[in-house]
């Protein structure tokens, strides 16, 4: 993404006071813990019960270990690319292999049934691609205007100053394919929107958006209606 795209898309935060909203995996561990504490059970149900407890846990501690890895490695550059704005820096995460590692498979966890990632332009593509390959499907780039050289269906949305368009080739879904949709950050929701929008029109359905990390406070999944928004970190 050039600097100048950036510009248009990224938005500040305020982390301080900004309430998490993600989805949590951690929310359907404690409904499973719940379920795992009813009583009466029998021998066999109360095994069962007690494995479900043990993943839902498990769950929950890799939520916590990916989410502090994401914390850690993940950079708040000031004022950039504009004045006002706290750009998250994905490099440091992407340089620890380890990490990158980790992050790339909790992004691809807990999916049912997908047909195709679409990455968006440019960092959901470093996230999406690994994610594709570890699902076993097929990768989508979803991109800036002009870059695709293939036919075209193409969205433009409203950003703070002016517009963006996005783009992907005509034929890049069969019909009824299971989208899941791939990016850095989710902010206002306007690129993810307009990316479900485009898969929608090649006549396939979008199952879910994963994001590193949601910025909550601008209320990005208020435009996503209908899609299971995850995040790996919501601030
Ligand atoms: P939005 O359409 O407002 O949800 O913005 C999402 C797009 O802009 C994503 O492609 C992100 O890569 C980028 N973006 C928005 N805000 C930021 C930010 N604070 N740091 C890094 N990228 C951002």
């Amino acid at each position: 993404m050039s600097a100048a795209g950036a510009s248009e898309t990224e938005h500040g935060q305020d982390q301080a006071g900004v309430a998490g909203n993600g989805q949590d995996q951690a929310g359907v561990a404690g409904h499973e813990q719940d379920q795992a504490g009813e009583a009466g059970r029998a021998p066999d149900q109360a095994g069962e019960a007690e494995q479900v407890k043990d993943h839902a846990d498990e769950a929950a501690s890799d939520r916590d270990e990916i989410s502090d890895l994401l914390r850690r490695l993940i950079r708040d550059v000031h004022d950039y690319p504009q004045p006002g704005v706290v750009f998250k820096d994905i490099t440091p995460l992407l340089a620890d292999g380890a990490a990158f590692g980790k992050t790339i498979a909790a992004l691809a966890a807990g999916h049912d049934r997908i047909d195709k990632v679409a990455g968006i332009e440019a960092r959901g593509f470093i996230l999406a691609a690994p994610v594709a390959c570890l699902l076993g499907v097929g990768f989508v780039p979803v991109r800036k205007l002009g870059k695709l050289p293939g036919p075209t269906h193409s969205e433009t949305y409203q950003l703070e100053y002016g517009t963006a368009t996005v783009q992907v080739h005509v034929d890049a879904f069969q019909p009824g394919d299971r989208v899941l949709m791939i990016d850095d950050v989710l902010a206002t929701g306007g690129t993810a929107a307009a990316t479900a929008a485009l898969i929608r029109r090649c006549g396939a359905d979008v199952a879910s958006l994963g994001v590193l990390i949601e910025l909550g406070f601008l209320g990005g999944r208020a435009r996503l209606p209908g899609i299971d928004v995850r995040n790996l970190l919501s601030l």
